[in-house]
């Protein structure tokens, strides 16, 4: 009889444990993957994630047809797709690779007891995580609620397991009836917003691997630095292959010690704060919508719908953050230093509560993650675990002229910006009239005035702290 193997974030061939063991096993494949919206109800992949998703699905279909294996695209509640399927197929068994998302867990938790009770054989494994969460702990047998002790912890295991090969052949099942990937209709229509992201990125395996190789080839060295610059390619921009699953943690593990040695630690460091913001998520489920700090539930959020829009289209008159939201915009990504000083604006500056910033980014980003979302938005507001103290108000400007020196981050994404020298891109309100006027910028015109004052929205979010920072 076949095995299932249901593929969810884990689309790829490499270092895939549910694939290899069904492999193994010997028994014909039927390969699976459920678009499930019904299960993830509010967190329902975003309009860019569905972008990703499309191609990257295409991409695992040709990589497994080439293998002989068709991959079978199905929809609706994953419970009752499975029991059909494994109905039409006779299969005697399903693998997969663990999620770690609370509607997930709770989902497949029912699914491998119902499908056990059957008699059927029901196997996961961990492919998304360097360390599985339960395993970690810290002396007291609690989970850790600070980084540090968190990734001291982590390295002291001595590192992940290395890496599976991807198998070299596959025994197919008869393919049940698919689904068309063109039918799900994940892809934009009218307007067609996509045209940023397919010039910035490609989907599937094959160029994370590529992405991965180029950077562990060379700009890992300089991370530790150039990670804070906007303008430049310091960082790996592997976050989407990462969420998608299209390239496993103990690859980039395993390739960035194998490249760099211990000169790729602080960007593995990096890869360390995936791994516990996943584990604060499946300690803590309500993380996505629930201040972990107690104190932020009474909070004194504004209401203030035009100041939202005012972020999210990028209009805010603070060059850095509106560089931020419309590269966000664009290509459904957002250098890490500029989510954080966006993020910040958001919720101190414009005191509007963190989840309007986080189903924003849900919507728009293309490694949109419910953990490292949540996770960041809390860190930036100050309310969850090892969090950003909240009286620290990242300053725009001044992290504009410190990580954008040039201006060049902004030049690229606010091109109404794009000839005003240097000295002035990142505070356009204080150049000489003459020097905006060679530059073509008329504040309130062709580039909004800044929509608050800096040094009085501080003065604002310090005493809305103020409110909750004794109770
Ligand atoms: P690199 O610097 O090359 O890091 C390598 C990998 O490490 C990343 O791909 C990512 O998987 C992980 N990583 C790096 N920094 C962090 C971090 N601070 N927290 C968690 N993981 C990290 N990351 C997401 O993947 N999805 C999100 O939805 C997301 N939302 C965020 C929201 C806010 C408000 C903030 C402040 C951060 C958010 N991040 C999110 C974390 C971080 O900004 C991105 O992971 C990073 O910018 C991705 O770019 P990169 O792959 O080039 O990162």
């Amino acid at each position: 009889a076949p095995v299932v193997v249901w593929f969810r974030n884990d689309l790829r061939l490499d270092d895939n444990p549910a694939l290899d063991a069904a492999a193994r096993s010997g028994a014909p494949i039927v390969a699976l993957y459920v678009l499930d919206d019904d299960s993830a109800g509010d967190w329902r992949m975003g309009a860019a994630s569905r972008w990703w998703l499309h191609h990257s699905l295409a991409s695992l279909a040709a990589d497994l047809a080439r293998l002989g294996v068709a991959l079978t695209l199905r929809r609706g509640r994953a419970e009752f797709v499975l029991e059909a399927l494994i109905a039409e197929t006779r299969a005697s068994g399903v693998y997969w690779n663990r999620l770690y998302e609370p509607w997930a867990m709770r989902r497949d938790s029912e699914i491998k007891a119902n499908t056990r009770a059957k008699g059927l054989a029901v196997e996961s494994f961990n492919a998304a995580l360097l360390f599985e969460p339960a395993h970690l702990r810290n002396k007291q047998g609690d989970v850790f609620k600070v980084f540090s002790p968190f990734w001291r912890a982590c390295l002291a295991t001595g590192g992940p397991p290395a890496p599976l090969s991807p198998p070299k052949k596959l025994k197919a099942a008869p393919a049940p009836q698919s689904e068309a990937l063109d039918d799900w209709r994940l892809l934009p229509t009218k307007p067609d917003w996509a045209t940023g992201l397919r010039a910035a990125w490609t989907p599937g395996e094959k160029a994370a691997r590529k992405r991965l190789a180029d950077f562990a080839s060379g700009p890992v060295r300089d991370y530790k630095v150039a990670r804070d610059f906007m303008a430049e390619a310091g960082v790996s921009r592997l976050s989407p292959h990462l969420h998608f699953g299209e390239v496993s943690p103990r690859r980039v593990w395993a390739e960035i010690m194998g490249a760099a040695g211990d000169v790729g630690l602080p960007f593995l460091r990096e890869l360390g704060w995936r791994e516990f913001c996943h584990h604060l998520l499946v300690a803590n489920p309500h993380m996505p919508e629930r201040a972990l700090d107690g104190r932020f539930s009474d909070f004194p959020w504004r209401d203030d719908p035009a100041a939202l829009v005012a972020w999210q289209k990028g209009r805010t008159g603070y060059p850095l953050v509106d560089a931020a939201m419309r590269e966000l915009w664009r290509t459904g990504y957002m250098h890490n230093r500029a989510r954080m000083v966006a993020a910040s604006f958001l919720v101190k500056h414009l005191l509007i509560p963190w989840h309007a910033g986080e189903s924003w980014f849900w919507d728009t980003l293309v490694d949109a993650d419910l953990a490292n979302n949540s996770g960041g938005w809390q860190w930036v507001a100050g309310c969850g675990a090892d969090a950003a103290p909240y009286f620290r108000v990242f300053n725009p400007v001044l992290q504009g002229e410190k990580f954008d020196p040039e201006g060049a981050y902004v030049r690229r994404h606010v091109p109404e910006l794009a000839r005003l020298e240097a000295r002035w891109i990142h505070r356009p309100w204080e150049a000489p009239a003459d020097v905006l006027r060679k530059a073509g910028v008329t504040l309130g015109k062709t580039y909004p005035a800044p929509i608050v004052d800096h040094a009085e929205a501080r003065a604002r979010a310090l005493a809305a702290f103020d409110e909750v920072k004794g109770t």
